[in-house]
């Protein structure tokens, strides 16, 4: 057998265990006979660590299980311009810590933007050198968890299709029967993207199939207030609630 790259005849000496899919990936299974020793090493130096740094968002998000340790986090930017770093398997942080001092007359105000309480004792510790009259358990103490963070992040993850997936989901359980688990779906939908439809879709479900009038004028009063009927069905629909349901009081 000869290398496949140099064509060097394959001797104990000289062959190497070949990963079939690159380890930086989560590939495990490895075959000998393939390449050289040395073709391998410059193979791992070239194309494969190349391969590896593109794919690894995948190793990262799908917190890939490899033979050298979870992959190295990678840094993704928000469309807001906020470098973020994303972990395997571990909550997203900030790229690092924010740390800002002011001059304000007579006095300094610093703001420290830490991605955990030991990383934001170990600054404030610091601080604390400089300002030796600096209480360093009352600033930890009043410090603020803050979710901002999730927040942005949550924002960027939701995904505009979602809506389509809830509203298919939705339209999946009301034909296999189950009016519950539809409204929950076209709940969510509404939830996460505020088209009225889903509300009409709602009170629609509670009115005809589970027969709950009080669960119907809760949904239909609220789609009554933020529908804008386009087409000749929705304005259809919309007459037909604001008959039945708008508030003639
Ligand atoms: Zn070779």
């Amino acid at each position: 057998m000869n290398c496949v790259i140099c064509l060097t005849e394959l001797v104990p000496s000289n062959d190497s265990l070949e990963h079939i899919i690159p380890a930086s990936v989560g590939g495990k299974l490895k075959k000998r006979g393939v390449l050289c020793k040395s073709c391998n090493n410059t193979a791992g130096e070239d194309w494969d660590s190349d391969l590896a740094r593109q794919l690894n968002f995948f190793s990262v998000t799908f917190d890939v299980d490899r033979e050298r340790g979870p992959a190295p986090p990678e840094k993704v930017r928000t469309s807001t311009g906020e470098e973020l770093l994303l972990h395997p398997g571990k909550p997203m942080t900030q790229v690092r810590p924010v740390f800002k001092s002011t001059q304000l007359p007579g006095r300094i105000a610093y703001e420290i933007q830490a991605r955990s309480m030991d990383e934001a004792k170990a600054i404030v510790k610091k601080l604390a050198r400089k300002h030796p009259d600096l209480d360093v358990e009352a600033v930890l103490a009043s410090a603020q968890i803050s979710n901002e963070l999730l927040a942005i992040c949550l924002d960027k993850a939701i995904s505009h299709t979602a809506e389509w997936y809830y509203n298919d989901l939705g339209s999946n359980y009301e034909e296999l029967k189950d009016f519950k688990t539809a409204v929950a779906n076209y709940d969510t939908a509404y939830y996460l993207f505020k088209e009225p439809l889903m509300l009409y879709n709602c009170g629609r479900i509670a009115e005809t199939q589970l027969k709950n009038k009080a669960m119907a004028r809760k949904y239909y009063t609220l789609y009554l207030r933020t529908a804008h009927p386009l087409s000749a069905e929705e304005k259809k629909a919309y007459n037909y609630v604001r008959l039945h349901y708008g508030s003639k009081k």
